[in-house]
């Protein structure tokens, strides 16, 4: 049978026999695989440590034409992260883009530039890039997620209203209203109809249409205001449990911690 190479991060692994491994791994050739890695669980293995969660591997596999797991032959580690073992947030954030990455994408549905994105946000996340401004761990990660829902196809509507089309009026009085159930912004005749509607600050709409913009102008979103960084936090994580019909496990973790980790921040009832 034809082996096939592979760039892959490793989102999830789980402990199958004695001493093999079902991991799953998205990967810049063929998206999500499901793998199973004979002897994964042995010390000594053909894989050493490059299945540890948040792993970015070369690895060799083979292909099942229908359903089955494929069988991973060889993985070798190309890079760790190793920043996430000491700051909080960005650990948290480095699950969460494992989790989005899990739960939204599915097998045999390449997307190279998203693969591409994950792997610098873990990058910037873990350490690994020094930057010149470094940004805080919560906006790259919004960053990540509005990038994801656009690739999916799901980029919220910012342009106009999301429930008729109608332009948006720039001078009209009063916040934007959102809501997570039309996808994006809704106009003032449209908002009877859409219940879950909430206001969205002018500084939180700039740092949303930032975010869904290519290039780096994401980088300056939110302008270092803590407020507009849990507005759009808050906002982003309805839509994407909305969307996905349950929240994510992640999204507790990452809104009680600030960008020092000391969080919580607040009690939660
Ligand atoms: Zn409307």
């Amino acid at each position: 049978m034809a082996t096939e190479k592979a760039q892959a991060l490793v989102l999830r692994t789980t402990d199958w026999s004695e001493t093999s491994r079902i991991a799953t791994l998205w990967t810049r050739e063929f998206g999500k695989v499901r793998v199973l890695a004979k002897g994964g669980r042995r010390l000594k293995s053909a894989f050493e440590n490059a299945l540890d969660l948040l792993t970015l591997c070369s690895i060799v596999l083979i292909r099942k034409s229908s359903g089955g797991l494929d069988l991973l032959t060889e993985a070798q580690v190309v890079q760790r992260f190793p920043r996430l073992g000491t700051h909080l947030p960005s650990l948290y954030g480095a699950y969460y883009v494992a989790e989005l990455l899990d739960a939204w994408t599915e097998e045999n549905d390449p997307h190279p530039g998203l693969f591409d994105l994950a792997v610098e946000t873990l990058r910037g996340l873990g350490g690994a890039i020094q930057e010149a401004e470094p940004v805080r761990s919560g906006l790259r990660v919004m960053r990540f997620e509005m990038q994801l829902l656009c690739e999916l196809g799901y980029c919220p509507v910012l342009e106009g209203c999301a429930g008729c089309g109608t332009a948006r009026n720039e001078g009209a009085p009063g916040p934007a209203l959102f809501s997570v159930a039309a996808g994006g912004l809704v106009c003032p005749a449209c908002q009877p109809v859409q219940r879950d509607r909430q206001a969205l600050s002018p500084a939180g709409l700039r740092a949303l249409e930032a975010l869904a913009q290519p290039g780096e102008a994401w980088r300056l979103a939110g302008r270092d205001d803590p407020a507009v960084d849990a507005e759009v936090r808050r906002l982003l994580g309805q839509y994407v449990t909305y969307l996905q019909g349950r929240r994510p496990r992640l999204l507790s973790y990452l809104e009680s911690v600030d960008e020092n980790g000391t969080g919580p921040k607040r009690e939660r009832g």
